[in-house]
C-alpha cells in the first residue's frame, strides 16, 4: 500500500520522541506488512519495555495522530501507576483519546497559557 503524501509530510514534522513523565518514548513508523501479528483493527501499539511507540504509517493523518495520542495515553497510565485502578484500560484510553482531543482542539487558548506558565 502506498503512503499518502499528507501522511508522509506529517510524519516528517512529528517529533522523534514523546516524553511522558519520567519516560521518553521513541516514535517509530512501520509498514504493517513487516509484522504478521498486526490485525486489521490495530494501528499502533506502545512497547513499554522498549520505550517505543510503534505506528502503522499507511493511515490517514487524522488516524495517525489519533493513534499516537491513544498510545501516549497508555504510556500515561503506565507512568502514573494508574493501571491498578483500572478494570478496562482499553475502553478508558479510547474514551480519553476522543475526549482529550476535543478538549485540546476546543480550548487552544487555555492550553497555550498552560504551556507558557
Ligand atoms: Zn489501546
Amino acid at each position: 500500500m502506498k503512503l499518502d503524501k499528507k501522511t508522509q509530510q506529517l510524519i516528517n514534522r512529528l517529533p522523534k520522541t514523546v516524553k511522558v513523565l519520567h519516560n521518553t518514548y521513541k516514535l517509530r513508523f512501520v509498514d504493517r506488512s513487516d509484522d504478521p501479528d498486526w490485525d486489521d483493527d490495530t494501528y499502533g501499539y506502545i512497547d513499554l519495555d522498549a520505550s517505543e511507540i510503534v505506528i502503522w504509517k499507511v493511515v490517514s493523518p487524522d488516524r495517525l495522530v489519533d493513534t499516537i495520542f491513544h498510545e501516549v495515553l497508555h504510556g500515561c497510565i503506565d507512568s502514573g501507576n494508574m493501571r491498578v485502578f483500572l478494570k478496562d484500560e482499553e475502553r478508558l484510553v479510547q474514551s480519553l483519546t476522543t475526549t482529550l482531543t476535543c478538549l485540546l482542539r476546543d480550548n487552544k487558548e487555555l492550553f497555550k497559557c498552560l504551556i507558557k506558565n
